[in-house]
């Protein structure tokens, strides 16, 4: 386990199941698919701490937010699959990532485990896939630098490498700001709404089955060329609309403290509805992935 207390997303409860007890099968998919964020997906390359990283042949590791215990857990919860070309050959480290590999590995393993009488097993494996499936979902684990397009991202390189790297640096900040601001946004809101037991319409964009068939089959190419794809598409603008937001709220250290957050009223239409069209879509593809898995 990582050290949980220093992970903004500590808020989970873990509930005790005895031998034998009987749980529903979406119960076991949907604790399963927060479970890759626990740490198994830590110090694996070969420049981490541990002895294990070095066996594995992942190499070095290319990139990840160094401040956080969990960051060497980044290269296989994000991927940059639709850079330039340009941009490609100024950071090779960019094309180093695995979560589509990640999906490829549980798919299969959840497969073998239903063929051969472990249902329990199949839908574990199935909740750890769709766990990387749904972070691709979210821009910022598709786009290093969401809104910053090729002319200007070179000009910050180039800054960068003449000595004034602020830009750089501010532009990085810049995002990882809005990265977990959002993030906090929407799960404390999404809490609320599950408190309130009532229909809401971020449930409902979640529940969304009208656009499923919109999308090709699953393939092993699927996470790359349609998630990540249609998440890249959509992060100039959602990027966009939560700087606008942030400039009508301050900024909040962290979940718990967040006094910002329970006074938030959630009530900033044009956010909401970039949210609500990424949560349809996270929607969409689980459902797809999890119908693949489970197809004979
Ligand atoms: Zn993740």
């Amino acid at each position: 386990m990582v050290e949980q207390t220093l992970s903004p997303w500590n808020r989970q409860r873990f509930i005790r199941v005895a031998d034998g007890e009987k749980v529903a099968a979406l119960a076991v998919l949907a604790s399963a698919a927060d479970e890759p964020d626990y740490g198994h997906d830590i110090n694996l390359f070969s420049d981490n701490p541990g002895e294990v990283g070095a066996l594995y042949g992942f190499g070095p590791q290319p990139f990840g937010d160094a401040r956080f215990q969990y960051s060497s857990q980044a290269p296989f919860h994000m991927g940059f699959f639709h850079e330039s070309a340009v941009v490609y050959a100024a950071a090779r480290f960019l094309q180093r990532s695995w979560p589509d590999w990640r999906a490829y590995q549980y798919l299969g393993l959840a497969r073998l485990a239903f063929a051969s009488g472990h249902p329990y097993w199949g839908y574990r494996f199935l909740g750890w896939g769709v766990h990387h499936v749904q972070d691709l979902t979210q821009p910022y684990h598709a786009k290093p630098l969401p809104g910053v397009e090729l002319p200007s991202l070179l000009l910050l390189e180039g800054k960068a490498l003449a000595g004034f790297a602020d830009d750089k640096k501010a532009s990085i900040e810049r995002v990882a700001t809005r990265h977990m601001e959002i993030e906090k946004y929407q799960s404390t809101w999404l809490r609320r709404v599950l408190r309130a037991g009532q229909a809401h319409p971020m449930l409902a964009a979640y529940g969304d089955v009208a656009e499923d068939k919109q999308y090709p089959p699953y393939s092993v190419d699927y996470l790359r060329e349609v998630v990540s794809a249609e998440s890249v598409e959509d992060s100039a603008a959602f990027d966009e609309a939560i700087g606008q937001w942030l400039e009508t709220a301050p900024v909040t250290s962290d979940f718990s403290s967040g006094n910002q957050l329970q006074r938030e009223t959630f009530e900033h239409p044009a956010l909401n509805q970039q949210l609500f069209k990424l949560l349809g879509h996270f929607g969409a593809h689980s459902r797809i992935y999890v119908r693949t898995g489970l197809a004979p």
